[in-house]
């Protein structure tokens, strides 16, 4: 077991952080954890995190995200020698609650080989421009770049949907889109655009990667009331809230258990969301 000053900011302070990425993500994520952590920010020369899977699909993803993620950060640091990583990784699709809107999840992890940390936090949003359609005109085109906000956002375009060859990214000017657009259609009759969404072409998405970071921070500073480790946080869920008529345990969240990674404390903290009881609207007995 380690040992952690009771201020959690001596462990990083004047450190060097390695941000492991190769897509612009650093203007979203270095401000904020220089400010928090007090560490000096260094860049990889080269990163080739494509390797890892890209998202238009030259290169299949078969790493979760955050075992990507840590794959980031480990190659970061053995280039650059620091022990200390930051490493970004998003997921976009249909929203798994809402459904037919789209989502950007973006996880952000901290790796710290000196103290033996990995803490990682996620943002989920719909806050995305994520989309992609078939289209046989340049006037089709034109309304669906308006609909996803090019030109501040980025564009691909491909012969079809899932086809890597020929392919054109980062298009952020109208008339380039037009004479690109223009060859696909004289070449195939069709062409398939969506939006580019690695995160130096969306800038909604560089918002949403900012989230995740103040999340992660806040994470960081949460320290284990025991041994000071930071990344104290929630492991595992109790249901039971009573019901507010009845009294029988309803299906919402009675507890949240925390636990540390370090020395192993646990604790139970009741009504995390501050109520005692449940609307019987939820209860099985008075709702069936
Ligand atoms: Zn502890
Ligand atoms: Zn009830």
């Amino acid at each position: 077991m380690l040992l952690f000053p009771e201020n959690i900011k001596e462990l990083f302070a004047r450190r060097k952080l390695v941000i492991a990425t190769m897509h612009g993500k650093e203007q979203a994520l270095a401000p904020l954890i220089t400010e928090a952590l007090g560490v000096e920010i260094v860049m990889p020369d080269v990163l080739n995190t494509d390797v890892f899977g890209t998202f238009t699909g030259e290169i299949e993803r078969t790493l979760s995200p955050l075992d990507a993620a840590v794959m980031k950060c480990k190659t970061a640091m053995e280039q650059t020698g620091c022990d200390l990583a930051v490493a970004n990784e998003g997921s976009f699709g249909p929203h798994p609650v809402i459904g037919f809107v789209s989502s950007d999840e973006e996880l952000v992890v901290l790796m710290d080989a000196k103290y033996h940390l990995q803490i990682a936090a996620r943002e989920l949003s719909t806050d995305t421009n994520f989309n992609g359609k078939r289209c046989s005109s340049y006037n089709e085109v034109k309304i669906f770049a308006d609909e996803v906000l090019f030109p501040s956002h980025g564009l691909i375009l491909r012969k079809e949907k899932d086809s890597h060859s020929p392919i054109i990214k980062g298009i952020t000017e109208w008339n380039v889109l037009e004479k690109e657009v223009d060859s696909f259609l004289q070449a195939y009759g069709e062409v398939f655009v969506e939006t580019d969404m690695r995160a130096m072409y969306n800038p909604s998405r560089l918002k949403v990667i900012e989230k995740a970071a103040s999340k992660l921070i806040i994470k960081i500073f949460s320290a284990c009331p025991d041994c000071h480790a930071p990344g104290y946080d929630v492991v595992d869920y109790v249901s039971g809230l009573p019901c507010s008529n009845c009294g029988t345990p309803t299906r919402s969240t009675l507890a949240h258990i925390y636990k540390c990674s370090n020395c192993n404390f646990e604790e139970k903290k009741l009504f995390p969301y501050g109520k005692e009881t449940e609307d019987p609207m939820y209860c099985d007995v008075c709702n069936p």
